[in-house]
């Protein structure tokens, strides 16, 4: 399928940077807004192993992120790749920064950081339940894996 990123993904990378689609496509929604093809790509990378897609960060969360003023000069939002305003920084749990207008818009999209996809809790009874049964099928998976390897190692 020709998609929206093929067509679009072409801007140069700077020395050294890895193409990060993920990054690419926060870039996109808080440039543009969700349209109807972004909405289907979105859903195509956010979507689990039965397609289902991530629901916003919980409101409690996105209140309560934390202001930080720690940062080198340099340091740019890895989103809008605008330099950090002292009294408008956030830092995510998993430590990644962002300006608090980029990452309060895609939070509320999305509830995972835009760096490395760690995910923040939602309000979303329904996901909670879906991220649950999802660890609960893994944790059994690794108990089998040991039995087994006990059983023949
Ligand atoms: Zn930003
Ligand atoms: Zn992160």
């Amino acid at each position: 399928m020709a998609s929206y990123f093929d067509e679009h993904n072409c801007e140069p990378l700077e020395a050294g940077q890895q193409p990060n689609h993920h990054l690419h496509l926060a870039r996109l929604l808080l440039d543009s807004g969700v349209g109807a093809e972004l909405e289907l790509e979105f859903g195509r990378i956010f979507g689990g192993v039965d397609g289902r897609k991530q629901p916003p960060a919980a409101k409690h969360v996105i209140d309560g992120l934390k202001s930080t003023n720690k940062f080198n000069a340099d340091e740019k939002c890895a989103v809008c790749l605008k330099e950090f305003d002292l009294n408008g920084t956030k830092e995510l749990p998993c430590r990644h920064k962002f300006c608090t207008d980029c990452i309060v818009r895609w939070l509320k999209l999305v509830n995972s950081c835009p760096m490395c996809r760690v995910e923040l809790p939602t309000d979303d009874h329904d996901y909670e339940e879906y991220k649950k049964q999802k660890e609960r099928v893994k944790e059994r998976q690794v108990a089998l894996d040991e039995l087994h390897n006990s059983m023949f190692s």
